[in-house]
């Protein structure tokens, strides 16, 4: 392999290096993220439950004011019971005093089952205060965890990030440009191995995409210290060498 050939492949093991020591920095800072996000859902819970409270309330006391009213309707219709002057005027104070009580001890139900569920908001409010407590102080100690590690993190990246500027110098600015090009769209995958078919001698495929590749590529690799590019997914071939 000639030493455009050889710098990429250098490169490609430092690009390897540079990505794992990238990824292992966004983990501890995508952990954070999580962690904040969990925060404002648990957030949003709330609102919504205390939300939920305040309708509740709202309704139960308008059906208290209601039944201050009737009862008091209903101490009015006792007064008119007692001055009832025919049985006839008496019967009809009479059903409208039962019809009036009655419907009174159904709203006084509805209060009641009112406030049992205001109760019941109430307390799964404190849970979800509770839960985001907890929540909070786990994500202090992911983001002391991911603040302690991220500057080991950042120190390696930065040397491998030297290690990659220096073996990049020796490569052709054109072939550094197909490089990072492939890089990007393959995730840090940009040169790869042409494979012998097992059992078949010159059948070659691209260790990449496992297509065809052939002979006369394979021969222009072994013979040109220059970029031959698989035809289906374009990735940079390489022959590997005989140690490997
Ligand atoms: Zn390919």
């Amino acid at each position: 392999m000639g030493p455009v050939l050889d710098g990429l492949v250098k490169l490609q093991s430092v690009e390897n290096r540079l990505r794992a020591a990238k990824a292992k920095l966004a983990r501890g800072r995508r952990s954070v993220i999580i962690q904040e996000n969990q925060v404002r859902s648990l957030q949003s819970a709330l609102e919504a439950k205390k939300e939920e409270t305040q309708l509740t309330k709202v309704q139960c006391d308008r059906l208290e004011l209601e039944l201050k009213t009737r009862d008091a309707e209903v101490a009015k219709l006792r007064g008119s019971l007692n001055n009832a002057k025919t049985n006839k005027e008496y019967a009809a104070v009479l059903t409208m005093l039962n019809t009036t009580k009655a419907d009174n001890s159904k709203i006084e139900t509805q209060i009641l089952e009112l406030m049992k569920a205001i109760e019941t908001d109430e307390e799964e409010c404190e849970a979800i205060r509770g839960q985001i407590e907890e929540q909070k102080q786990l994500l202090e100690e992911t983001r002391k965890k991911a603040d302690a590690s991220s500057a080991g993190f950042e120190e390696e990246i930065a040397k491998v990030q030297a290690e990659w500027d220096a073996v990049a110098e020796s490569i052709p600015a054109p072939s550094l440009e197909v490089f990072k090009r492939v890089a990007e769209t393959y995730d840090g995958e940009a040169v790869v191995k042409v494979d012998q078919q097992e059992g078949k001698s010159g059948a070659y495929s691209c260790g990449g995409c496992f297509m065809g590749i052939t002979a006369e590529s394979v021969n222009l690799l072994l013979t040109r210290d220059e970029i031959i590019r698989c035809p289906n997914c374009t990735r940079i071939l390489i022959i590997s060498d005989s140690q490997d």
